[in-house]
């Protein structure tokens, strides 16, 4: 039932992120197509089986919202993972490649998220942990669906032994150490939207600079691109429970950029973020260019509280009115994810 390593064929490179690879492969025995993931798993092969076991679990995850599961086997170093082909991709690839998300479309795949993670909340008691623009897939038949959930917690040690994913989606509870909660999730979808609807991270500006807060008065223009999936060493990945609030000191620090300790100045500017994170506002739907429908800044509000127990359930979310009273259809996604991929 399940499908091996065996039954596929390598077609081509559909794109590459932290420890993973994925290709789009052909499956001869079903005679259709399907993405295979690779992880690369540095553990032994008792960790390995109990990661494969843990990843039995998508088997029984059957949502429109959840990117399908198909099976998984051991690769020689890796952990192979089959999973459906979506063939519009990431919705990292098609802002990058199309510009801004329009904000109506912004509402469906918010919906379709939220729907996404109460699923797997309330059926399985996951909490995904990685929401960002290159979890959440569309395909053209105008769906939308998230993956690289957290299903194995031996899977989640292995790749935290190996390299830490810094992720920037990640909540300011989460930065200083607290468990996470499906409230964390929603803090990501939070910043992912607004990343979608500027068609740029929201912790940039349009040239792909840190954007500080309105006392941030030197124009040292040092070009530090942040990438938002950029990783750090474990040593310098310790929650950090007690940030220093100090200004001046925050200001010291970005004069030293170029000139960085742990080598390239790239690790010091995410260190930066993260601080930014926990000690600044939370980032708005805004742009000078574009304006937005108040409902949708609203929402965007409910998603980003810094204190979690204010921030909205994804069921508060779901029952807005930027959600509830959109007039997107299916077919209306579907010509939209058509038109991002420049065919019909
Ligand atoms: P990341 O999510 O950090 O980008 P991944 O290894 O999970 O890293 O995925 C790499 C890329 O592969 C994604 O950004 C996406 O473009 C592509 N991808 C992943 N899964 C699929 C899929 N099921 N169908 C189509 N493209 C996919
Ligand atoms: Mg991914």
């Amino acid at each position: 039932e399940l499908v091996k390593d065996e039954d596929l064929e390598i077609l081509s490179d559909l794109g590459a992120g932290n420890g993973g690879t994925v290709t789009k492969v052909w499956n001869k025995k079903r005679n259709c197509v399907m993405a295979r993931k690779l992880i690369l798993v540095d553990a032994k092969p008792s960790v390995r089986k109990q990661i494969l076991r843990e990843l039995q679990i998508m088997n029984d995850c059957n949502s429109p919202y959840i990117v399908g599961y198909y099976g998984c086997f051991p690769v020689d170093v890796h952990v192979g993972i089959v999973i459906e082909l979506m063939d519009a991709g990431s919705l990292n690839d098609i802002y990058r490649q199309n510009g801004p998300v329009h904000i109506e479309v912004v509402g469906k795949i918010a919906e379709a998220v939220l729907h996404g993670l109460i699923y797997l909340y309330d059926v399985h008691r996951i909490i995904h942990r990685d929401i960002k623009p290159s979890n959440i897939l569309a395909n053209t038949n105008g769906e939308i669906k998230i993956c690289d959930f957290g299903v194995s917690g031996e899977l989640i040690n292995s790749i935290a032994n190996t390299f830490v994913g810094t992720s920037t989606y990640m909540s300011p509870e989460r930065i200083q150490g607290a468990p996470y909660t499906i409230k964390s999730d929603v803090w990501s979808l939070g910043i992912s939207l607004i990343e979608l609807a500027l068609g740029r991270f929201p912790f940039t500006d349009s040239q792909g600079n840190e954007e500080f807060s309105e006392d941030d008065d030197d124009d040292d223009d040092d070009g530090v691109q942040h990438d938002p999936d950029a990783t750090l060493p474990l040593n310098t990945q310790k929650p950090n429970l007690n940030i220093e609030k100090d200004k001046k000191e925050k200001k010291e620090k970005r004069k030293s950029k170029g000139v960085s300790l742990a080598g390239g100045g790239h690790t010091m500017s995410i260190l930066d973020l993260l601080q930014h994170i926990v000690n600044e506002p939370a980032p708005k739907l805004y742009s000078k260019k574009r304006s937005f429908p108040q409902n949708s800044v609203v929402f965007i509000e409910d998603c980003l509280y810094k204190d979690p127990n204010q921030r909205k359930s994804p069921q508060d979310l779901l029952a807005t009115d930027w959600i509830a009273n959109s007039k997107v259809t299916q077919d209306d996604l579907k010509a939209w994810a058509l038109s991002t991929i420049g065919k019909d």
